[in-house]
């Protein structure tokens, strides 16, 4: 080899660990601090969740009993999904979730089982709490990967879900106080006492469940209301594989939370296991989708005032998690539970963005 091609092969390497780019762009686990690429061993079989404790640790312990108790990787991760699916006190999953512009809840989802390659989604899915379960039997009982909106719910009453209103109260004040504070050109009034006077803005949130089981399978599950106040009919990444999820059961699983847009027009959770294929662990693969969501925003001159952040695990059992943007206090985390018990950790960030919580 000549000393040409090495120093090339040495440069590509660099790259790939974050080396060589412009300071702003290293991996940070604190404002300033060098590129890390940290990388959680878990003990197959093992689920991991987008969140940290408050809700990975439920969350994760409650899909690892249906596999501890024998059941399968896809069963594991949607009971995971479901535990903050039917609880009203999360305002960005399932019922409880935070409405569209006129106050309507619309949910995203996606399934996907690693060892037939199966997925099944649905979006704009309205009155059901669990839009997770529907996206399964999409998978297993239709010749279809998504079904939208007014036939989503349809196909959910024909299994038999019921149709309920998902608006709690304290999710219809929040996009009552959204209303309210839209603009000053209309005919919406905040009230006079104040009591909204603290706009808190838009917001984002979704849950990713990945799960591996003893024999080496994958399976995943997204699911969302997606962003705060959307036009209705808005799509984000939640119910797109590739974007918002993705499984390959000969090499591992992804998931995407944030700003669906740029997931999206990045197939980003596509391109996180794609490059675990090429031999990046799951922080460093994750680190790879963050920058290049960066590199395509700052190409067009936007300045990136939002986050994306991906969870992965591989084949072995390693787990990482990355994001755009973060903080000290507000790293991005994740968490899993195996044998061993429930684990939480802070991954790296590229960019500081102070006082959110990107998560
Ligand atoms: N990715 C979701 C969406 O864009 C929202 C989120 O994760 O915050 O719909």
């Amino acid at each position: 080899m000549s000393a040409r091609w090495s120093r090339r092969g040495f440069f590509r390497l660099a790259a790939a660990l974050g080396f060589g780019l412009p300071a702003a762009a290293r991996a940070k686990t604190g404002p300033g601090k060098p590129a890390a690429t940290p990388t959680w061993r878990g003990r197959p079989p093992l689920v991991v969740c987008s969140r940290g404790p408050e809700w990975g640790r439920p969350v994760s312990e409650a899909a690892w009993q249906v596999l501890a108790s024998g059941g399968g990787v896809l069963d594991a991760v949607i009971a995971g999904a479901n535990v903050v699916e039917l609880d009203p006190r999360d305002d960005s999953v399932g019922y409880g979730g935070l409405p569209n512009e006129e106050g309507v809840v619309q949910l995203d989802s996606c399934v996907m089982y690693g060892p037939t390659h199966d997925c099944g989604a649905v979006a704009c899915l309205e009155g059901i709490k669990t839009p997770s379960r529907v996206a399964r039997l999409v998978m297993e009982r239709t010749d279809h990967m998504l079904l939208v909106g007014r036939g989503a719910q349809r196909f959910a009453r024909a299994h038999g879900f019921q149709v309920e209103n998902l608006l709690t109260e304290q999710a219809r004040l929040e996009w009552l106080r959204w209303k309210e504070n839209l603009s000053r050109d209309d005919d919406w009034l905040p009230p006079r006492d104040g009591i909204y006077r603290d706009r808190q803005g838009r917001r984002h949130g979704t849950i990713n469940v990945l799960g591996l089981d003893g024999a080496g399978n994958l399976a995943g599950v997204t699911t969302t209301s997606g962003l705060s106040f959307k036009i209705p009919g808005r799509v984000g990444d939640s119910p797109i594989i590739g974007a918002g999820l993705y499984v390959d059961n000969d090499v591992g699983a992804a998931g995407a939370t944030g700003r669906g847009e740029e997931v999206i027009r990045s197939c980003a959770s596509f391109f996180v296991v794609e490059c675990m294929r090429r031999g990046m662990n799951p922080t460093a693969a994750c680190l790879a989708a963050c920058r290049r969501i960066i590199a395509i925003n700052r190409r067009n001159g936007v300045t990136i005032d939002f986050s994306d952040k991906f969870v992965a695990v591989n084949k072995r059992g390693q787990v990482g998690c990355a994001a755009v943007m973060g903080s000290k206090k507000k790293p991005p985390l994740v968490a899993w539970r195996d044998g061993s018990g429930f684990h939480s950790q802070a991954g790296p960030y590229l960019l500081t963005g102070r006082g959110k919580n990107w998560d």
